[in-house]
């Protein structure tokens, strides 16, 4: 076990955020979680690739960095296959990975930064898909008592940016393994989201591949997204709120060109970003941290932002969206 003391984190969060920790014990490999519970090292705090992670401040804990690694077939029959993937992978790294074997089912979530252990924490999305559309379960060691638990996708709770591990057992679990099933036969692609189809048109397919929709998502993604290693942020800062049909009603009559997606029959998800644009938030530059100006969903450290101030704006962005909409929209991201 090799533990470095007092550690500055700024780079490793997206956001790029000064912030000292305790300390950072890398951790490759399941022995190495029990090493640190037996020498009873506490507090502890979990790390991933750090881009869904707000540092408000020190962080009075040791820090364990995931750096779990390896791609495994751990089962398959003519139609799919069950794959291992150490927590430490990152989630791009095992997007192109499955593309290389022509394994469908994670080609929407090209490019989604971050630790293949993290993605269940949030189910992470995009472009209409969601990792519990391929999980099968993860393995996790419980911090306090040091036992190993697997948990199937029904206890794991998926729902939109939500599962477990972001509210009841939060902070409890170390994960060390994802298994994934994916598809090598009888899937379908799904391009109806966003811009994709519009850019599959422009190249002339219309029966893409796996390989041609992460090209496109991808494509996006770049053109629409501030690179974390220009300029600091974590995705989306907030969540998009789900209202009920008659509330959306009464924006209806107010504001006539609303963006809408419905849920069910009785909710509907209005897209957080199109709120705070219209709040007056898009592109607000407060000395080193801001509003993304073409993406107002994505907060920004410009240079030597302090993770205070951004959490203050937060704070202030979704008052003045309550105030002026009657809607409460939540962060996403996680505030240390
Ligand atoms: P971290 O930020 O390191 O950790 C996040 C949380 O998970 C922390 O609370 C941490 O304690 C916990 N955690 C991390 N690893 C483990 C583990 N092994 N065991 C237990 N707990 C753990 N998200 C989406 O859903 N869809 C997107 O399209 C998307 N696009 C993004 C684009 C950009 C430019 C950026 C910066 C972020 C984006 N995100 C997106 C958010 C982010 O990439 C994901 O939430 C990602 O899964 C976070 O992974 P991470 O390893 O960086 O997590
Ligand atoms: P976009 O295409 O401009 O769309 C804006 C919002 O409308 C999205 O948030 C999306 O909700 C929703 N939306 C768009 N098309 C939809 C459809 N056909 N059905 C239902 N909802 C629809 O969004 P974007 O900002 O460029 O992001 C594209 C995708 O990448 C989205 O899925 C987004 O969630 C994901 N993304 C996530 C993060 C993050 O940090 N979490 C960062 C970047 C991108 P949903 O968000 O619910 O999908």
């Amino acid at each position: 076990m090799v533990l470095l003391d007092n550690i500055n984190l700024k780079t490793f969060n997206t956001f790029g955020i000064q912030a000292n920790a305790k300390g950072i014990i890398p951790i490759y490999n399941e022995i190495n979680v029990f090493e640190v519970l037996a020498a009873q090292i506490r507090p502890l705090r979990i790390l991933g690739g750090g881009s869904n992670i707000l540092l408000t401040g020190d962080v009075n804990a040791y820090i364990l960095k995931n750096e779990i690694k390896g791609i495994e077939i751990i089962d398959e029959d003519e139609n799919q296959v069950l794959v291992q993937v150490g927590a430490g992978e990152k989630w791009h790294q095992f997007v192109l990975w499955a593309l290389s074997q022509n394994l469908a089912g994670v080609e929407n979530l090209s490019l989604i930064p971050g630790s293949v252990g993290a993605a269940p924490m949030q189910n992470i999305g995009a472009y209409g898909v969601e990792q519990e559309s391929v999980f099968h379960c993860l393995k996790a060691i419980h911090l306090e008592s040091g036992v190993r638990k697997v948990f199937f996708k029904d206890e794991c709770k998926f729902g939109y940016r939500d599962s477990i591990f972001k509210t009841l057992v939060k902070d409890q679990y170390f994960i060390t393994h994802v298994v994934y099933i994916l598809k090598k036969k009888n899937y379908t692609v799904r391009t109806d989201y966003g811009a994709i189809n519009d850019i599959l048109a422009v190249k002339g397919i219309t029966s893409p591949t796996i390989h041609q929709v992460s090209d496109a998502i991808i494509e996006i993604r770049k053109s629409k997204l501030p690179n974390p290693v220009e300029i600091g942020n974590a995705g989306s800062f907030f969540k998009n709120p789900v209202v009920p049909v008659e509330k959306f009603g009464t924006l209806l009559d107010k504001y006539k060109y609303i963006p809408s997606y419905p849920v069910s029959e009785t909710e509907v998800k209005i897209p957080a970003g199109w709120l705070i644009e219209k709040a007056g938030f898009k592109g607000l530059k407060r000395n080193n941290i801001g509003v993304h100006h073409l993406q107002a969903l994505v907060l920004v450290n410009y240079g030597d932002g302090n993770g205070k101030e951004i959490h203050q704006l937060a704070m202030e962005i979704c008052q003045t969206v309550q105030n002026n909409f009657d809607i409460i929209i939540e962060p996403e991201v996680n505030i240390w």
